[in-house]
């Protein structure tokens, strides 16, 4: 028997400054997106779509003192797959009703260049997020 696997991206673990905060962000949009809850412990939860997962991991008190900044070596960002532009606009209201840093507004929404219609803003801890809309000119 030969067993076939999913190849790509299985997992990310990213560690937050504050989980119940990172949470509360975080649940809306990937549940948005189709993300269920897939693991829950004291100090972390994960949210699962299809093979891939996505946790987040509270940082020990002790390695408190060095934020993240995405300018550094590391994480720079996570692009997650809109559904379609209007998908995309539906998040924008949503972030904007919410309150949350929306990034390069003066060149949104193609800051990412003028084929790619896509959003980009902060989760609590500084960490970029990205959602891309499918290019409309490969599928109509
Ligand atoms: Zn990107």
């Amino acid at each position: 028997v030969i067993i076939m696997g999913h190849v790509g991206l299985h997992h990310v673990e990213i560690n937050v400054s504050d989980l119940a905060e990172t949470i509360s962000f975080w649940n809306w949009f990937l549940n948005d997106l189709g993300y269920k809850v897939f693991q829950k412990w004291d100090s972390g939860q994960s949210w699962k779509l299809e093979s891939t997962y996505i946790v987040f991991v509270q940082t020990e008190e002790r390695f408190l003192s060095s934020p993240y900044y995405r300018r550094h070596v590391g994480l720079n960002h996570l692009a997650f797959h809109a559904r379609s532009r209007d998908h995309v606009d539906e998040i924008i209201a949503t972030l904007r009703e919410k309150g949350v840093p929306i990034l390069y507004e003066d060149r949104h929404p193609f800051a990412g260049g003028e084929d790619h219609y896509a959003v980009y803003f902060e989760d609590p801890d500084r960490i970029k997020v990205e959602l891309v809309a499918p290019d409309e000119t490969e599928n109509p």
